[in-house]
């Protein structure tokens, strides 16, 4: 598959429709624990500064560009991406086409009562998916074992690990042989999206691709994070040559 090297992440080049297929894929091909992240800027900094993490991103089976600094950096780097695929809109494609097939979810992550929610919602909207467990992100570590057992009895196709960056990815990789699933995909928020607990930006601002504006109106708490975002342009414009 082609990719991009940007700053040193290997961020594959696909669009919303190739990744669902693709997962889709590994589904219906029985792979074992392949897993999926979604970097966008704020990620990719993080990766820049720490090699282990940015080693950990590079083990996914697919790594996809969530956020327009992203395109944005492919194409500065004379490679470009399509458009953004970012973690929420891959899951929703990939939920329609799980239910087309009868195929199971489990949802894990967000405070207690929310992925309970979500997975209402889900069987409502994506008749025919199987959601056969859920579990809240916040756990101690008798709690976590339980949760995998009850992952694991379950064996679902697609597991959705929702516990925010760099949290749900480290997760991802410590437990990925020990899960019994076909694919596990690492996405922040979504679960939280899908239940309405949180707002996805106005369509207005995904458009002109200013969704990270709308989130730090609405959370100006993020503004440290989000001071990441022009340090990342920074950084791929003076260095991101280097890495081919
Ligand atoms: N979360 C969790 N366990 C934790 C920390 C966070 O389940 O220990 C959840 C939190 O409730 C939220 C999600 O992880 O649902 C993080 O969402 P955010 O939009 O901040 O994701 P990011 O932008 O960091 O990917």
């Amino acid at each position: 598959m082609d990719k991009v090297n940007i700053l040193g992440a290997h961020i594959d080049k696909v669009n919303i429709e190739q990744a669902s297929d693709k997962i889709i894929e590994m589904i219906e091909n029985g792979e074992k624990c392949k897993y999926v992240f979604t970097p966008n800027s704020e990620i990719l900094m993080r990766a820049y500064r720490d090699k282990e993490f940015c080693d950990i991103l590079n083990t996914a089976a697919l790594l996809t560009a969530d956020g327009i600094g992203v395109v944005y950096a492919a194409k500065i780097l004379g490679s470009p991406i399509e458009e953004r695929c970012a973690g929420f809109d891959t899951a929703c494609r990939l939920m329609e086409k799980m239910a087309q097939k009868g195929m199971s979810l489990y949802l894990f992550g967000s405070k207690p009562g929310v992925a309970d929610k979500a997975r209402d919602i889900i069987l409502e909207k994506y008749k025919g998916i199987q959601v056969v467990g859920c579990a809240d992100g916040y756990f101690d570590a008798e709690k976590e074992e339980q949760i995998v057992a009850d992952i694991n009895d379950k064996k679902p196709n697609v597991l959705f690990v929702c516990l925010g960056a760099p949290k749900q990815e480290k997760w991802i990789y410590d437990h990925r042989n020990e899960l019994e699933v076909n694919v596990c995909l690492g996405i922040g928020g979504t679960i939280d999206v899908i239940s309405g607990n949180t707002e996805r930006a106005p369509d207005f601002y995904i458009r002109h691709n200013i969704e990270w504006l709308y989130r730090l109106v609405k959370q100006p708490s993020r503004i440290g994070r989000m001071m990441d975002l022009p340090k990342f342009g920074f950084t791929v414009l003076l260095h991101g040559k280097k890495y081919k």
